[in-house]
């Protein structure tokens, strides 16, 4: 299995003035090739490097930019890259565009059309825009025009790159954290790029590390929910025996509400200078918490293949639904990226994580009957089944159905790979 990390590594404090400026020009130099080169693309350029290299050699770029064809090419690939993710955007906006369309001509009614026109015209107002590069862009770049190097001395890394004269590189000092190196350790560098945030210049190091594949045989299932974090159900190995079952709670939410209560008060005494000082410390809060319990999830569930339950409920939880507060703390919810992060965690560990569609995990029984109640008491929902009679934990039982649809969708493909391998 592959793992592919970026690790950000700051710039060491130490670098002279000169290198700084020069990082400064080459960076400047970039980012106006990359624009240079997004004006040559429209809405009809076939996006694949041959045609934009053709664009380019008939073009001034070249000329104007004072650019080694190694940097050129890479500005390609981020201009590349960029139009491929906004035409992507675009598509999946078209699909609802046309389908708000049908709902608009398809309504029986004034309050039907109105909805729809509403619909419509918001939706208008979020079309994706064609990509533009007025502020500072990196590129990835590689071993053609630099690398990241190991030092001996003071410093511990290098960032080796090539400069705007030609045949000229520099050497810059880098301040590795102890994470960082042993983020390095043994992993494969593919490029980096010169990223400058707060006045202070970074690498991002994309790393890829090679795991062994864990073989595994048992399965479970991962429902994220808003009270508690992750309800975690592990299936027996064997069909018979009783599932584990683990509630994982994260004291984050408690953390976070404090620094929302210290922004709230300092905006209402404007003191902006305290609250620039306060900027990003809570999502580094917030971000740190989210390892952690990826972490003590991965270590629960190593050994099993698990699912998470995929959802669209935050984009669901549209305006106007009359539940604000609910809204506000689903808002602050960082369902997707714990849910990247769990993955990461395991990936590391050699260990798949997949994600399954969520629709009925919630309301079905244990007993597969769907005539079920919630009830929220105690702190926690519960699930009345009038089939069967039992009553269960809500997050659990969800967790409990997805983890089963991980084994089935897991049966499903083996045997899928059994038949072709028959018939081959
Ligand atoms: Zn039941």
């Amino acid at each position: 299995m592959e793992v592919r990390k970026t690790v950000r590594i700051p710039v060491h404090y130490r670098t002279t003035k000169s290198k700084i400026d020069r990082l400064d020009r080459l960076t400047a130099r970039l980012t106006y090739c990359i624009s240079l080169i997004n004006g040559l693309v429209t809405a009809n350029t076939k996006l694949d490097r041959p045609t934009l290299r053709k664009l380019v050699k008939e073009s001034d770029v070249v000329e104007k930019a004072k650019l080694s064809s190694g940097f050129v090419d890479q500005c390609i690939d981020k201009v590349l890259w960029a139009w491929k993710s906004y035409r992507a955007l675009h598509k999946e906006w078209e699909y609802r565009y046309n389908r708000a369309l049908d709902r608009l001509e398809s309504a029986r009614d004034d309050e039907e059309k109105m909805r729809a026109e509403t619909g419509l015209r918001k939706l208008e107002k979020k079309e994706p825009r064609t990509p533009r590069f007025e502020e500072k862009t990196s590129c990835r770049l590689d071993c053609r025009t630099g690398t990241i190097q190991r030092g001996e001395n003071t410093f511990r890394l290098w960032m080796h790159v090539s400069t705007l004269v030609k045949g000229e590189t520099m050497d810059v000092p880098m301040n590795p954290s102890y994470y960082h190196l042993k983020q390095l350790e043994g992993a494969m560098i593919s490029d980096f790029e010169i990223i400058r945030k707060n006045g202070r210049y970074y690498a991002h190091v994309s790393t890829t590390r090679f795991v062994d594949d864990r073989i595994t045989s048992s399965y479970g299932g991962v429902d994220q929910g808003l009270n508690r974090t992750l309800a975690i159900v592990l299936l027996p190995p064997t069909g018979d025996g009783v599932p584990r079952e683990e509630l994982m709670y994260d004291e984050k939410r408690n953390l976070l509400d404090k620094y929302d209560a210290i922004i709230a008060s300092l905006q209402q005494a404007g003191k902006t200078r305290k609250l620039k000082q306060l900027r990003g410390k809570r999502n580094n809060v917030s971000v740190y918490r989210d390892w952690l319990l990826a972490n003590k999830a991965a270590e629960y569930t190593a050994g099993y293949t698990i699912a998470i339950g995929n959802t669209r409920f935050r984009q669901a939880q549209y305006r106007g639904n009359g539940m604000p507060a609910l809204r506000k703390r689903i808002g602050k919810w960082s369902y997707g990226r714990q849910r990247i992060f769990i993955a990461h965690k395991r990936a590391e560990r050699g260990l798949s994580t997949m994600l399954v569609d969520e629709r009925n995990t919630s309301n079905t029984c244990r007993c597969g009957s769907r005539l079920v109640a919630r009830k929220y008491l105690d702190g926690a929902s519960w699930l009345l089944c009038h089939s069967c009679g039992s009553k269960l934990d809500a997050d659990l039982n969800a967790a409990y159905n997805i983890a089963l649809r991980c084994r089935d969708d897991r049966l499903k493909v083996r045997m899928n790979a059994a038949e072709n391998r028959t018939s081959a």
